[in-house]
């Protein structure tokens, strides 16, 4: 959206000369300030170290061979926790890091869109549909499976409407039991086999799988822990991912 307060700043500047302050909150009006500070970060940091790759991406384009689909959660980044440099990862996130099924029709479908240029577009070889622990998407549902006054995690039009997707996975778990947030760390794991299932329903998925040209997997981010759990289909089981290196980071010092 264009900016229209074409005079607010200067106003807000003679404001500040008046009362001796900084121009900090001027700034952070215009533009967020710690997003400032993390891109001045960046400046003296990441950016000269890969430079020649940003231009080489610029020049050709992205070739990310993973799509992952994430939870919008902030404690969940993927490119932090797999440590991954521009244009390695084709990262789609939304509430709950959900996968609906395949339903063309009228509707705005935001991630079936991106799933569909992942796949088709960028020809990804990969797709990981990451679940983690304390998401607030499935513990919202599982409150309202449990107490159906409960609301959805914001007042709103979509939040209770996108997260039902969770329904198939919950119906498969059983009621919900207490506790309630051992229940939601269940069916946060089987909301990831439900999102598999559901990616499999789009055809071209269904037929790039069977060629071989494209692979599938689950995961799930432990959060305070920091482990990570992959799927394993065959089993249905979730097993830890790098586990000598995940205990020795836990046995590792802090650094300063
Ligand atoms: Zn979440």
């Amino acid at each position: 959206m264009p900016h229209c307060r074409k005079t607010a700043p200067k106003a807000h500047a003679e404001k500040h000369l008046k009362t001796n302050d900084n121009d900090e909150s001027a700034e952070d009006e215009i533009f967020p300030r710690r997003l400032t500070e993390g891109y001045e970060n960046f400046l003296g940091g990441r950016f000269p170290r890969e430079r020649e790759r940003f231009e080489t991406l610029a020049e050709k384009g992205q070739s990310p061979e993973i799509l992952l689909i994430g939870c919008c959660d902030s404690r969940v980044s993927p490119e932090l926790i797999f440590d991954a440099g521009p244009g390695e990862m084709f990262v789609l996130r939304n509430v709950a890091n959900l996968a609906p099924p395949y339903q063309p029709n009228d509707d705005y479908h935001g991630t079936s869109a991106a799933i569909e240029f992942a796949v088709m577009g960028l020809k990804v070889k990969h797709i990981v549909v990451m679940g983690h622990a304390q998401c607030g998407g499935v513990k919202a549902y599982a409150e309202m499976q449990h107490d159906p006054y409960m609301r959805p995690l914001a007042p709103g039009d979509f939040i209770g409407r996108w997260i039902k997707l969770l329904s198939v996975a919950a119906e498969k778990l059983g009621a919900p039991s207490e506790p309630l947030h051992n229940w939601a760390e269940l069916l946060a794991q089987e909301s990831v086999k439900q999102s598999l299932k559901n990616l499999r329903s789009f055809p071209y998925i269904e037929t790039l799988e069977s060629r071989g040209r494209l692979k599938l997997h689950g995961a799930y981010f432990g959060v305070a822990g920091g482990e990570l759990l992959a799927l394993d289909e065959k089993s249905g089981e979730f097993r830890q991912v790098a586990a000598e290196a995940h205990k020795r980071a836990l046995g590792a010092a802090p650094r300063f």
